[in-house]
């Protein structure tokens, strides 16, 4: 049989907890525009296979055109703000997500059509409030196990997560990031065909604040 290859299979939906990357040892910079509301904020929307491998980098006569998202640009520094120092205006981010991932789904979308559908994707999840449904709100100090967090989120998406921590000053787990799978037309939330490889959480974990956190240059 001839079995003609697919540019990939589905797409993890990537949200990071701006109190989890800024509360660690490389600290953050808020964006020139400012400080981001307290919520969750994208990191990309990625192609991928079911095996676990992705495509990466995948058309370089595409490369990310500013005017294209020109008229989104407040939209995008509030749903996708950069963290990253030196504090940046978020192109060089969504540059990198665009050029890394979103070309590698261009039988789907535009350049302008992979942010619409991220941030649309973002509207749909509304981590932070299935969360504050099960009474988990962002605390310092306050534990949850990992499965009252993926709990919440399951109860209120359909289907479960997978949740990647990373670790505080005093070492402490946190919730870092949230991956979402979403079906090849990248609309819909399915169930994950595979979970990714991420840093293991432990079963104490933090959902702490970010209105507490102060950027790297005011310290
Ligand atoms: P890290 O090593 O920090 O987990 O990931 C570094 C980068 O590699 C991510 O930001 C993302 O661009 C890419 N990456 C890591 N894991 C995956 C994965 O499972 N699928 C896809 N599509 N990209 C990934
Ligand atoms: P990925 O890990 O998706 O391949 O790459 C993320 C890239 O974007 C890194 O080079 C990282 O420094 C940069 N970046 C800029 N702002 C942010 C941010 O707010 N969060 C993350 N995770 N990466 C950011
Ligand atoms: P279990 O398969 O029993 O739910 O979890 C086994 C181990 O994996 C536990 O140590 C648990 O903390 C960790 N774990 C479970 N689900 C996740 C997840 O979504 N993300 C991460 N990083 N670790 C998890």
């Amino acid at each position: 049989v001839l079995t003609v290859a697919k540019d990939f299979d589905f797409f993890y939906f990537v949200q990071q907890w701006p109190g989890s990357y800024c509360d660690s040892r490389r600290g953050c910079c808020f964006p020139k525009t400012g400080k981001p509301a307290e919520d969750f904020s994208i990191h990309g929307l990625w192609p991928n296979y079911v095996d676990g491998t992705y495509p990466s980098n995948c058309d370089s006569s595409n490369p990310f055109d500013d005017s294209k998202v020109s008229n989104m640009e407040s939209e995008l520094q509030e749903q996708w703000p950069t963290l990253a120092c030196p504090s940046g205006d978020g192109l060089k981010f969504w540059r990198h997500e665009w050029e890394k991932h979103g070309t590698c789904a261009e039988s789907v979308f535009d350049e302008r059509g992979y942010f619409e559908a991220a941030l649309s994707l973002k509207k749909k999840a509304n981590l932070l409030n299935a969360l504050e449904k099960a009474g988990i709100r962002p605390v310092d100090g306050k534990f949850h196990t990992i499965g009252q967090i993926k709990d919440a989120i399951t109860k209120s998406v359909g289907y479960e997560p997978f949740i990647e921590c990373n670790v505080d000053s005093s070492g402490n787990h946190q919730l870092y990031q949230v991956y979402q799978c979403v079906d090849a037309s990248a609309s819909n939330f399915i169930k994950c065909p595979i979970y990714p490889h991420g840093r293991p959480c432990g079963d104490k974990v933090e959902f702490p604040s970010f209105s507490s956190i102060s950027s790297r240059d005011e310290l």
